[in-house]
């Protein structure tokens, strides 16, 4: 109850504010390789008639953030971190009609219109109205829409980018569902066929996003599952959600066939073992952000007529569903490693990883 009182009190401090005057806000700042600080930034504001203003409530790592924080991926300093996330609309422009302030909702992580072509087609990754590859946490290469380990963030297209959330259940369990949950599922349940065996092969390590496609793949009825890792805190999350590990040094150069396979690593090596690991007419996916151009086998994959899907999840289009994945008791995110950690203990966290999967919750 305490909680609940302090988010109202929150909400009408906030919704009741001088617009005219400019506030500060903290923000968790990525300042080069393992440098992360709280900033003070202006606070920010609705700026179209579609916006909402929402405070962060629950903000999840994406598997990205960690090569980001590492300095591993080409992302220029500085910028604000965090794009899984859900929250508390605070302020809502004139024309948002389907939410209002008060609401707690799953943001998508992907900014998209909701009615241009794209967007009508199921392809918010493709959305004409943002700029190509839009996303709140990265920083310039993908819009300068801000990031989420804030006080505040400003949400355009909020009757397309909101999902409102039950009340009963804690709000840390969907952050993720837009981004690395979706992810997961994309790359498996699409390609499971019911009454057909289907075998599906996972390479990845110790990050949220393989460890939920083994999730999906025994809960829509894989009939067998196997992990590839060179982790070991992998390997047992993978055991216990249902998979068969093979623990590994290096990434073998192929292994038995399967009919489903995913790549969730960045390195290279790995998605060519992918590739010559899927099975005649079989689908295999990339979902990493492989910032390199890799020879792929084409000869293998043509012979084989092999499927090979890549590119950014359209989260945006599966928002509603994806909720209801977690509502309805389908998957359990947090079977996948999680560690939930206060506001006050997530630079810490962040510098040290604690789990595939890491929540920042504001107490
Ligand atoms: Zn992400
Ligand atoms: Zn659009």
């Amino acid at each position: 109850m305490r909680f609940v009182h302090r988010r109202v009190e929150n909400i009408l401090l906030l919704a009741s504010r001088p617009r005219l005057m400019s506030w500060p806000m903290k923000a968790l700042q990525y300042q080069g390789p393992n440098q992360i600080e709280w900033v003070d930034m202006e606070e920010a504001r609705i700026e179209a008639a579609s916006d909402v203003i929402i405070r962060p409530i629950a903000v999840a790592t994406c598997d990205l953030d960690w090569g980001i924080i590492r300095g591993q991926l080409p992302f220029p300093a500085p910028f604000i971190l965090g794009h899984e996330f859900v929250g508390d609309i605070v302020e809502a422009g004139a024309d948002v009609s389907g939410f209002t302030v008060g609401d707690r909702v799953s943001v998508s992580f992907q900014p998209s219109c909701g009615h241009c072509q794209p967007c009508g087609h199921g392809h918010s990754a493709a959305c004409r109205e943002v700029a190509p590859t839009s996303m709140f946490g990265v920083g310039a290469v993908s819009g300068h829409w801000g990031g989420a380990f804030a006080d505040l963030i400003r949400v355009p297209f909020a009757d397309n980018m909101l999902v409102k959330l039950p009340t009963d259940l804690p709000p840390e369990w969907f952050t993720s569902v837009t981004d690395n949950v979706a992810d997961a599922y994309r790359a498996v349940v699409p390609y499971l066929t019911e009454g057909q065996p289907s075998r599906v092969l996972i390479f990845g390590n110790h990050d949220s996003l393989p460890l939920y496609a083994t999730l999906f793949a025994k809960r829509f009825g894989a009939s067998k599952i196997t992990y590839c890792t060179q982790s070991d805190k992998a390997a047992d999350n993978a055991r216990k959600l249902g998979a068969e590990v093979e623990r590994v040094t290096d990434w073998p150069a192929r292994m038995a066939a399967h009919d489903i396979t995913v790549c969730a690593s960045l390195d290279p090596a790995a998605l060519i073992a992918a590739i010559r690991s899927t099975a005649a007419q079989g689908n295999c996916t990339s979902v990493g952000v492989i910032v390199e151009d890799v020879p792929v086998p084409m000869s293998e994959m043509y012979m084989r007529g092999i499927h090979f899907h890549t590119g950014r999840v359209n989260g945006a289009a599966v928002h509603r569903e994806a909720v209801e994945w977690i509502t309805s008791g389908l998957i359990r995110p947090f079977d996948v490693d999680t560690k939930v950690v206060s506001w006050d203990e997530l630079v810490d966290a962040l510098l040290h990883r604690p789990a595939a999967k890491l929540v920042a919750v504001r107490g």
